[in-house]
């Protein structure tokens, strides 16, 4: 039986006996920071891009009022796709506060679907699985 480490940003293969016996329960307290700090990062890139959309949202109607019918259309054109973006913001912010959430009631990497533990690769690569990759439709 092998088991799979991050350190240093780097995936290592272990094979280590005592390292073996932790990763019965998959994951180390070390991958769960790993991972935390992945989903904060994350959280602090959305909320910035959050601002950018909240002024993308603000400037269409300032232009609404001041600007002829071709640039309304525009305007209008913007505004749906502002708002489009805002609401994949609105679900990304409440699946990365949800994970940091399952991390500190010490259930993450938990499937909430079936109960069985996601893959650490998995949360790798989407941090903020609630599933594993068998329950997700
Ligand atoms: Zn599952």
């Amino acid at each position: 039986m092998t088991g799979l480490i991050v350190k240093n940003g780097k995936l290592y293969e272990c094979r280590s006996i005592a390292l073996v016996t932790c990763m019965k329960h998959q994951r180390t307290t070390d991958q769960i920071i790993e991972i935390r700090v992945e989903l904060e990062r994350q959280l602090v890139r959305l909320e910035q891009s959050m601002k950018v959309t909240d002024e993308a949202l603000q400037t269409v109607e300032l232009d609404q009022a001041a600007v002829g019918r071709l640039s309304r259309m525009d305007s209008l054109q913007n505004q749906s796709l502002s708002k489009g973006l805002r609401e994949r913001e609105v679900v990304r912010l409440s699946q990365l506060r949800d994970a940091i959430g399952r991390i500190e009631k010490g259930v993450f990497g938990m499937c909430t679907v079936c109960g069985g533990e996601i893959p650490y690769e998995r949360l790798l690569v989407f941090p903020e699985a609630p599933e594993c990759a068998d329950c997700v439709s």
